[in-house]
């Protein structure tokens, strides 16, 4: 399978997804190396395509995600994992049900000075599939 990371998904079981920091959140600086290196933040391997994001129906409305891109296989891995705890996947307090979409590519938007919300989006440039996922 394309999407699966090298070292398969055993490795980072009962750790952190790559680019968080737990209930503080995401760390911002592996947040940019997701998005400027391509690799998965989840297990931190290069990713391949199509990329998955992961987050809020709201977040899928807009077309703008916060938790960097990941392998299809870890999105929804980690949805199953860390998809009912706080923080873990970027979202202060996790969705009922989440929003899985696959594209072929993205867009990286660094935050500005005047954005009351600091973090860095993400847009999927055209939708391959969109689905929810529950934890
Ligand atoms: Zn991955």
């Amino acid at each position: 399978m394309i999407d699966m990371p090298a070292g398969g998904l055993g490795h980072f079981l009962g750790k952190l997804p790559f680019a968080s920091r737990g209930d503080l959140g995401l760390d911002r600086r592996k947040v940019t190396q997701c998005a400027l290196s391509r690799i998965c933040g989840v297990c931190g391997e290069s990713l391949s395509r199509p990329v998955a994001f992961l987050g809020s129906t709201e977040e899928a409305g807009r077309n703008a995600f916060h938790f960097p891109p990941t392998h299809l296989a870890c999105a929804e891995l980690a949805v199953a994992t860390w998809g009912s705890d706080h923080g873990v996947l970027g979202q202060g307090h996790p969705p009922a049900s989440w929003a899985l979409v696959t594209t072929s590519g993205f867009e990286y938007v660094r935050p500005e000075a005047e954005w009351v919300d600091r973090r860095a989006v993400f847009e999927p440039n055209s939708v391959i599939e969109e689905r929810a996922l529950t934890p």
